[in-house]
């Protein structure tokens, strides 16, 4: 277990839904999973103060962030630093915003789902909601409206980008099995996670989450 401290909270998110977790300063909260998890965060005392993607990039002065980054919020506040990141075959994501029942139905009339899914895909086959829905509903009892969710950190979503053209493609690369990234919350924080319905990773994948109380020493 390293460096972290008692279980608090162990849950398990099921593929395309979405949970919440309120953290204290100094709790570790750790995302483990085979699949897309779509990862948000805002500052418990003042929830309109929340992660932002653009200062997280600049702050770290990078597009990839890993082992000793920080979640950076709106007013420039650290939120999270991530501790940990088992996930050495990828990298996770900062430009993508949340897949949705909107998005979906987008790329299915302008004919791009391949895409996303590197295969065809059968109207029947696609997700009723995705990620926005499962994020909405797991902040529905702190009343954050839909469109103030912030563009998340997408855990396990490896994403190439061309250095000149800045072109972004997706990637079939996923996690294994026991992957896992451990986050270190800076400030008390409500956290909302949705394990993406990633139909590249296929079957029942979800997520487990635990939260751990603040290491000792
Ligand atoms: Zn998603």
């Amino acid at each position: 277990m390293g460096s972290t401290g008692l279980i608090v909270q162990e849950v398990t998110i099921p593929r395309n839904s979405g949970r919440a977790f309120e953290l204290t300063k100094g709790q570790v909260i750790r995302v483990i999973g085979t699949t897309i998890a779509d990862f948000v965060a805002f500052n418990r005392d003042d929830l309109t103060d929340r992660l932002d993607q653009a200062r997280t990039k600049v702050y770290n002065r990078k597009i990839f962030i890993s082992t000793g980054d920080v979640l950076m919020t709106k007013s420039n506040r650290h939120l999270l630093t991530i501790i940990k990141d088992t996930y050495e075959e990828g990298t996770h994501d900062l430009q993508h915003g949340m897949c949705s029942r909107s998005r979906f139905e987008l790329a299915a009339r302008e004919g791009r789902l391949a895409e996303y899914y590197f295969r065809d895909i059968a109207p029947e086959e696609l997700p009723d909601h995705g990620c926005w829905e499962n994020l909405t509903g797991a902040l529905k009892p702190w009343n954050i409206p839909p469109y103030d969710i912030p563009s998340p950190f997408n855990l396990f979503q490896t994403v190439t980008i061309d250095s000149r053209t800045g072109l972004m493609l997706n990637s079939t690369t996923r996690p294994k099995p026991g992957t896992h990234v451990d986050l270190r919350a800076e400030m008390d924080c409500l956290v909302a996670i949705s394990s993406c319905p990633d139909l590249w990773a296929g079957g029942e994948q979800g997520l487990q989450v635990r939260v751990y109380e603040e290491p000792e020493g």
